[in-house]
C-alpha cells in the first residue's frame, strides 16, 4: 500500500516509540548499544509511520549517533548567548536551540 499510513496503524507506531524510548532510558547505563539501537529502531518507525518526534523527543537523543543525551552523563549542556548548546559525549556533535524571551 502506498501513500498515507491509516490512522490505528500510526496511532501503533507512536506508542512503540513512546515504548522504545522508554527502554533507551532504562538500559542507557548498563547497556548503552542496546540502547542506541532502541532509539535508532524508534526513529526508524517515526521515519516509516511519516511520525514527528515531538521537539522534547528531538532532544533526548543525538541524531548523529542516537546515544541519548542525559545532561551530566551523556551530554554537557551550557547557555552561551541565549543559546542552549548540548554537546554529545558521545560523537562530539553540539545542538544549539535558541532560548525563547
Ligand atoms: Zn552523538
Amino acid at each position: 500500500m502506498r501513500g498515507k499510513k491509516p490512522e490505528w496503524q500510526r496511532r501503533i507506531a507512536k506508542e512503540r516509540i513512546k515504548i522504545l524510548f522508554e527502554l533507551a532510558e532504562k538500559e542507557f547505563r548498563a547497556h548503552p548499544e542496546r540502547s542506541k539501537r532502541y532509539v535508532q529502531l524508534a526513529r526508524k518507525i517515526g521515519l516509516r509511520y511519516n511520525i514527528r518526534f515531538s521537539k522534547d523527543l528531538k532532544k533526548k537523543f543525538c541524531k548523529n549517533c542516537n546515544s541519548l543525551l542525559i545532561p551530566g552523563l551523556s551530554s554537557k549542556v551550557r547557555i552561551k548567548n541565549k543559546i542552549l548548546e548540548v554537546k554529545c559525549l558521545n560523537c562530539n556533535e553540539v545542538y544549539r536551540h535558541p532560548l525563547k524571551k
